[in-house]
C-alpha cells in the first residue's frame, strides 16, 4: 500500500473542503484534498448562493474576493417571490444580491482556486473508505488502495460523510433532516430571471417548491422536505414535484409547454438545528458532514464556505500550538456555534411557527401583496427576526 503525508487531509472537495484548502493560502502547511468525483461536476442543488459568499471568500484573501466577483458563471438575484399556502405572492427585495450558480461551475471555480496553490494537492477520484485518529495523528485509507496521513484531518465529505460516521457517534434525526429533489426545465412562463420562487404547498406544509432561474433558458425546480413525512407519509419526492405542478392551476398553466431537460435528482440535506460533535482529537467536520444547512431553507452552500474558513482559521492555531487535541478545537465548535448556532434556532422557530400556523403566511403575503411598499422594506425586518 502507498503512503503519502501531508500536514493536512481534506476529505471531500466541494464548496466546503475546497474553500478551507483556500484557507491555508500563503502557508506552508501541506494540504491533501481527497475526493471522490473530479471537476466539473455536477452535484444536486437548487443553485442559489447566499449574498455573504463574496465576502467570506474575501476574508479568506481579497484575491479570492476578486476572483468570485470576476467569475462569470454567476448572475445576481435580488427579489424572493414567496407563495403562501392559498396562492397569495408578494415579490421582495433583498438588500443584497444572493447568485445562481450551478455547481458545474462553482464547485469547479473553488476547486480551481484552491487546485492552483502551491501547498495544496487534490487527488480526484478517489474515494476514501476508512478514517482513523491515534496520538501520533490522523490517517485515512481509499479505494486507490493508498494511506494518507497528517496531523488533522477535515471531514468536508457531505451529507454522507465517512469522517462524522466513523469518529463520531451522529445519527440521522429525521426530525432535523431534510430530503429533497430537483430537476431543470425550458419553457416555463413567468419566471423572473431575478427572483427566487418559493412555493408553500398545503398539502406538504414542512416543506416547499421552488422555482429558481437558470443558465441556458432553463429553470431550476425542486421539492424539498423534512425527511420525517418522508418516512410517515412514504412520499416518492420525484412524484410528488410533478404532483405539485399537475394539482396548482396556476403553476399547470406555467408548465403546459415546458419541457424536463434533466433527470429528476434527488439527495438529503442535514439542517443545523440540533448542536452535534463537530471535532474530537485531531479532526473537524465543515458543511453538510456537520450539519450546518439552514432549518428554514436548507441553504447549505454558505455554510460549507463559511465553515471551512473557520476550520481552516482554527487549524492554523493548531500547527501555531504545535496542539490538535480535541480540548483545543473546541474553539472551532465555539465559533460554528457563535456564527450558526443561535440563528439557526431562531429559524427553525419561526419555520415550525408558520408550518403550523399556516394562516400566518397567508395572511402576511395577503397584506404585502397589496401594499408593494410595505413589501419592499419587509425583508430588512424578516432579517432582522431571524438573525
Ligand atoms: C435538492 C437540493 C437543493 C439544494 N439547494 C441549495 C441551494 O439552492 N442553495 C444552497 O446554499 N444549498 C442548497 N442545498 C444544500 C447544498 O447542496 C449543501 O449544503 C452543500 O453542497 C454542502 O457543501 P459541502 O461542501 O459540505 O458538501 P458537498 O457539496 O456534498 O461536497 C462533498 C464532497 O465530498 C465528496 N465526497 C463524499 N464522500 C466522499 C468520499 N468517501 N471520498 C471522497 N470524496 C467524497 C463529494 O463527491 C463532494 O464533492 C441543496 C441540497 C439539495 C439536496
Amino acid at each position: 500500500m502507498e503512503s503519502l503525508d501531508f500536514d493536512v487531509i481534506i476529505c471531500g472537495g466541494g464548496p466546503g473542503g475546497s474553500t478551507c484548502a483556500m484557507g491555508f493560502v500563503d502557508t506552508n502547511i501541506r494540504v491533501a484534498v481527497i475526493e471522490k468525483s473530479n471537476f466539473p461536476r455536477e452535484k444536486v442543488c437548487g443553485d442559489g448562493v447566499a449574498s455573504y459568499v463574496p465576502k467570506a471568500l474575501n476574508m479568506i484573501s481579497p484575491k479570492f474576493g476578486k476572483a468570485f466577483n470576476e467569475f462569470s458563471g454567476k448572475f445576481p438575484i435580488t427579489h424572493v417571490g414567496i407563495y403562501a399556502y392559498n396562492g397569495k405572492s408578494a415579490r421582495i427585495p433583498f438588500p443584497e444580491s444572493w447568485f445562481i450558480s450551478t455547481r458545474y461551475e462553482l464547485d469547479n471555480f473553488l476547486y480551481q482556486q484552491a487546485s492552483a496553490m502551491p501547498n495544496v494537492t487534490f487527488f480526484l477520484e478517489e474515494q476514501i473508505q476508512n478514517v482513523s485518529i491515534t496520538e501520533a495523528g490522523a490517517s485515512i485509507t481509499t479505494d486507490k488502495n493508498r494511506t494518507f496521513t497528517g496531523k488533522l484531518l477535515i471531514g468536508a465529505d457531505g451529507a454522507t460523510s465517512v469522517v462524522r460516521r466513523q469518529l463520531t457517534d451522529y445519527k440521522i434525526d429525521p426530525a432535523n433532516h431534510c430530503a429533497a429533489v430537483r430537476a431543470y426545465y425550458t419553457g416555463v412562463t413567468g419566471v423572473a430571471g431575478d427572483t427566487y420562487e418559493v412555493h408553500y404547498v398545503d398539502k406538504y406544509p414542512n416543506g416547499y417548491f421552488w422555482i429558481f432561474p437558470s443558465t441556458d433558458n432553463q429553470v431550476n425546480i425542486g421539492f424539498g422536505v423534512l425527511s420525517d413525512d418522508v418516512v410517515l407519509q412514504k412520499l416518492k419526492l420525484r412524484d410528488v414535484l410533478l404532483e405539485i405542478i399537475e394539482d396548482s392551476p396556476t403553476l399547470k398553466k406555467r408548465f403546459e409547454n415546458a419541457k424536463l431537460v434533466s433527470d429528476i435528482k434527488g439527495w438529503s440535506i442535514p439542517l443545523g438545528y440540533d448542536q452535534y460533535p463537530i471535532s474530537g482529537d485531531r479532526f473537524m467536520l465543515i458543511g453538510d458532514a456537520a450539519s450546518l444547512a439552514d432549518p428554514s431553507t436548507g441553504e447549505g452552500i454558505g455554510q460549507a464556505i463559511v465553515s471551512g474558513r473557520i476550520a481552516a482559521f482554527q487549524a492554523k492555531n493548531c500547527f501555531k500550538e504545535n496542539n490538535f487535541s480535541a480540548t483545543i478545537l473546541q474553539d472551532y465548535n465555539t465559533a460554528i456555534y457563535n456564527k450558526f448556532g443561535r440563528i439557526h434556532k431562531k429559524r427553525h422557530y419561526y419555520t415550525r411557527l408558520i408550518t403550523k400556523n399556516k394562516w400566518l403566511l397567508n395572511a402576511t403575503m395577503s397584506l404585502l401583496n397589496s401594499h408593494q411598499a410595505i413589501a419592499n422594506t419587509t425583508w430588512k425586518y424578516i432579517l432582522r427576526l431571524a438573525s
